[in-house]
């Protein structure tokens, strides 16, 4: 597991609307996320960190192995990268999407990609 990737703090804690990965708001503006930068763009971006991170979630998991981990495939994330991942938000990036705060041509694609739009 990169070092990198892993909080070094366990307070301003930001987790990713779209992968649920945990990092520091730091981490996220200095390497964007290690899942989704190419969709979401947040890296040396203030305002796109607020907008596709949130401080509002619930629980962590320990991915080490995401591929060959039942709780990582039960989370959806066993094809992400290893790190320390949410086990919920209160405020998905599917519903900010839905009302058209966050509707990048890369979202959309990305959206419509995983099928969760037409
Ligand atoms: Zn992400």
């Amino acid at each position: 597991m990169s070092v990198d990737t892993i909080p070094r703090d366990l307070r301003g804690l930001r987790a990713c609307l779209l992968c649920s990965l945990i990092k520091s708001s730091e981490q996220f503006l200095a390497d964007g996320c290690d899942n989704c930068e190419g969709v979401l763009h947040i890296k040396n971006d203030n305002e796109r960190l607020y907008d596709c991170t949130s401080t509002n979630f619930d629980g962590m998991i320990a991915a080490m192995h995401p591929e060959d981990s039942w709780v990582c495939k039960w989370q959806k994330v066993n094809r992400k990268k290893k790190g320390i991942y949410a086990i919920s938000h209160r405020r998905s990036l599917q519903e900010r999407h839905a009302r058209h705060e966050l509707a990048t041509p890369e979202i959309n694609q990305y959206f419509q990609k995983m099928g969760l739009i037409q």
